[in-house]
């Protein structure tokens, strides 16, 4: 039977190839146009990545590759990859017996749900980092739960830890060791805010600052039991799409951005203003959290190839919201026990819980959050949060915070499993 899709794609003209490159050596895989744009071989991504096609059914198939499985339909629009759902740019076709892609499918899904992956915007070509070039490792946590390889995103019960083939058994574990990803706000060429105003005491950089209590945050999380990554462990520009792209290659169950605020010049009175705020994902809904989100969205300039996830590309955008959206509460409760467990110790105000919508939060699929942990244009709170010792404090009462988070989440998800019924 000939369908009249495929004639549309033989007669298509041809498209402009896939290049694929591991950093040693590049490939470039042939794509088909379709009037809903590009199409290429399953198959021909072999040339590159170790991917396995299974024909599941009649219309079913099944990409694995690195142990993440991709379940899709031809005439489907759309992809599985674990709990999650991918819309596709269109729907995966046959093509004289070889399944056809969307390039859609390569440049957006991959990144997010395929380890060893990443989708240079600039040069429009597949990364592929592999034994020799990583500097990022396959996740620790892809593990076999009832048949379905899921990426452990989040604290669970059932899956075992640091089981990476999906041949093996599942092993129920009740405690699998977490991984939190320790993000020190800016690097680099980019400073950050400098601080205090009017000269008043020693200069500070934020860059600095963050880079301080990042390591410290770090090292308590440490010891307490929990798998650390960083984005940054020197002073390094990481662009803020590569943090979140860090944080999910590591599998991380949380992300905690470290900030340094800087005061309105134009407020009556700027270098008064003190205090600490912790921020989640979402629109702004004041003024100041757009002032403070504009702040930190502004690092995009030192970046050589910025990629413009909301404005160029709305359905990445989409994606990365729809992925958030089932963080959303979990990240505004993690924000509200940083904040508690801050005011603890925080000699300034508690500014509150914020919403706004931090770029270096929309590319990291797990409860996120950013803590302004002072402001650094205020001579006494610079000083402050310059202190070794107030910087081991500010780390001690995150990393409390995030634990104290952990563990909730565990007690909820438990209380649920062992019968108690749904919690609210
Ligand atoms: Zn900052």
């Amino acid at each position: 039977m000939i369908w009249p899709a495929f004639i549309a794609l033989q007669l298509a003209a041809a498209a402009p190839p896939l290049t694929m490159s591991d950093g040693q050596r590049s490939v470039r895989v042939a794509t088909v146009a379709s009037a809903k744009g590009p199409m290429l071989r399953a198959d021909a991504l072999a040339a590159m990545i170790p991917i396995d096609i299974r024909h599941d059914s009649a219309s079913s198939y099944t990409l694995e590759i690195w142990g993440a499985r991709l379940r899709l339909e031809t005439g489907v629009p759309m992809v599985r990859a674990g709990d999650d759902v991918y819309p596709l740019a269109s729907a995966p076709t046959m093509d004289h017996g070889h399944l056809m892609l969307p390039l859609q499918m390569i440049s957006e899904v991959f990144p997010v749900a395929v380890p060893n992956t990443r989708w240079d915007v600039a040069a429009g070509r597949l990364v592929v980092f592999n034994a020799a070039s990583s500097a990022v490792t396959v996740p620790r946590a892809i593990v076999q739960n009832g048949g379905e390889v899921v990426r452990a995103r989040r604290p669970n019960y059932d899956r075992s830890p640091s089981v990476d083939d999906g041949r093996l058994p599942p092993v129920p574990t009740k405690h699998y060791r977490r991984t939190i990803i320790v993000d020190a706000g800016h690097g680099g060429v980019d400073n950050g805010m400098t601080g205090p105003l009017n000269g008043s005491g020693p200069k500070i950089y934020e860059k600095d600052i963050t880079l301080a209590v990042a390591k410290r945050l770090g090292a308590q999380l440490s010891a307490r039991g929990v798998d650390v990554v960083y984005t940054r462990t020197a002073d390094t520009l990481i662009a803020l799409d590569d943090r979140g792209r860090i944080a999910n290659r590591a599998s991380g169950d949380l992300f905690i951005s470290i900030h340094v605020n800087a005061a309105n010049p134009n407020w009556k009175d700027p270098g008064g203003a003190r205090g600490f705020e912790t921020y989640f994902l979402s629109e702004a809904r004041t003024e100041d959290a757009r002032r403070v989100e504009q702040m930190e969205n502004a690092a995009v300039r030192f970046e050589d190839t910025p990629t413009k996830i909301d404005r160029d590309d709305p359905l990445s955008f989409i994606l990365s919201d729809m992925r958030q959206n089932e963080h959303l509460r979990e990240s505004s409760e993690l924000a509200d026990i940083i904040q508690q467990s801050l005011g603890k110790m925080h000699p300034g105000p508690s500014r509150g819980v914020k919403q706004a919508g931090f770029r270096v939060l929309v590319t990291a699929y797990m409860p996120a959050v950013l803590v302004e942990i002072g402001f650094g244009t205020n001579a006494r709170e610079a000083a402050y949060i310059s202190s070794p010792a107030k910087q081991d404090a500010l780390a001690a009462a995150i990393a409390d915070a995030a634990m104290k988070y952990v563990d909730r989440y565990e007690q909820r998800v438990s209380g649920v499993r062992a019968g108690a019924g749904p919690s609210r």
